[in-house]
């Protein structure tokens, strides 16, 4: 041991573990203060290793490292909770993958990250807990963390004519890539001819996009679904996932909220694809 490494005490979730060799583990650790941390966990795969529980995927523990260049090494991980209803059901254990997954990749080294393990702390816990459904779960967590990165969307109004109710009626259209609202009068005025016109020229499957090459996408949205849409972004952290959605706005709801976080992000993510193989309302 290094005993001129500075030791760091830390508290996070274990987002990513990747086995090496027969007794070792690497994780990756989202932490509030460092952002995300790469550890090395040498041995810690042995039977009297007292650290394993705290080294496994969906673990919020205590943990104290010495820092390297590269990464930290593990001395010693107190686990804190195991989320241990994460894997009671398949369903719960394929979401909560995804949205770590998801989690890891808008999260870097070094940064303010307490937003988001609060809100991945409190996601994991009512995953865990199973008392709310699995898609209302899923889409707030999809559209907080999208605002948390900086893809904030401003469900205020229309951003075209300002109304706040849909003179053409329940219907809000959510502008993807441009994170606002359009009304279906203002829609059906600036956008639905245009749109319809170059999707008729268009090969299927190849995007609208632009003059400045921006795909143009747009999600239809009910009241439910925009009502839910709006407390996921404008109510207390704490209180993320005390919301309901009705009818038809759960498809809308599920759809606009995974749509908005992927099309930011730019890519879809295999652990979302084997949850949807397995998603059920
Ligand atoms: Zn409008």
């Amino acid at each position: 041991m290094n005993k001129t490494q500075p030791v760091l005490n830390t508290r996070g979730v274990v987002l990513r573990t990747t086995d090496v060799g027969e007794r070792d583990r690497m994780l990756t650790v989202l932490t509030a203060e460092h952002g995300k941390i790469s550890v090395f966990a040498r041995g810690v795969r042995k039977i009297t290793s007292g650290a394993l529980p705290a080294c496994q995927l969906f673990a919020y523990a205590d943990f104290t490292l010495r820092r390297a260049s590269q990464y930290c090494f593990l001395n010693e991980a107190t686990i804190r909770e195991t989320f241990l209803g994460i894997s009671s059901t398949i369903e719960g254990a394929a979401l909560a993958s995804y949205l770590c997954e998801a989690a890891d990749e808008l999260t870097y080294e070094g940064g303010d990250s307490a937003q988001m393990l609060q809100l991945l702390l409190n996601t994991l816990w009512t995953i865990s807990a199973g008392t709310r459904p699995l898609f209302l779960v899923k889409g707030a967590f999809e559209l907080r963390a999208a605002a948390i990165s900086g893809y904030q969307p401003d469900l205020g109004g229309c951003a075209a004519c300002g109304c706040e109710t849909d003179p053409a009626g329940d219907r809000f259209l959510l502008d993807v890539m441009n994170g606002r609202l359009i009304c279906g009068e203002c829609y059906d005025t600036l956008y639905r001819v245009h749109l319809d016109i170059a999707a008729a020229h268009l090969p299927p499957n190849v995007p609208l996009c632009d003059e400045h090459g921006q795909q143009i996408l747009f999600r239809r949205l009910n009241t439910s679904a925009l009502r839910a849409m709006q407390y996921v972004l404008y109510t207390d952290p704490k209180r993320q996932f005390s919301f309901s959605v009705e009818g038809e706005g759960i498809l809308l709801f599920r759809d606009a909220c995974e749509t908005y976080l992927l099309h930011h992000v730019g890519h879809g993510y295999k652990t979302l694809s084997f949850y949807k193989s397995l998603e059920t309302l």
